[in-house]
């Protein structure tokens, strides 16, 4: 789905996307990351990051193994920052403020 959202967002600014935030490693948030320019700051919690080392198929989907789509993009796409517990990015009115509040959907969840 990377294409698509970065047609949609051409529709809505002009500006090139500069950061992704991973919210859990799901392939259906993260498998889109290989399709933004590489030059985009993927941020996940560690455990995401983790995650999408290994890109085990979703249980509870009996999806079948499938190969790594950040491996097969040569790295692509894959966090590049991560945090622990908290992280904050940007300032001023940009100001994200990451949280880490324990295990969820996954063990990853921002
Ligand atoms: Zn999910």
């Amino acid at each position: 789905m990377g294409q698509p959202l970065l047609d949609k967002i051409k529709e809505l600014t002009p500006k090139p996307v500069t950061t992704i935030i991973n919210t859990h490693t799901h392939f259906d948030h993260v498998s889109g990351n290989v399709e933004f320019p590489p030059t985009v700051d993927v941020v996940a919690h560690e455990d995401t990051k983790a995650g999408m080392e290994k890109m085990s198929p979703v249980t509870a989907l009996n999806q079948s193994p499938t190969p790594n789509i950040f491996t097969a993009n040569k790295g692509r796409g894959m966090a590049k920052r991560t945090f622990k517990d908290r992280m904050t990015i940007g300032s001023g009115s940009d100001q994200v403020d990451l949280y880490y509040f324990g295990r969820g959907h996954t063990s990853g969840d921002a």
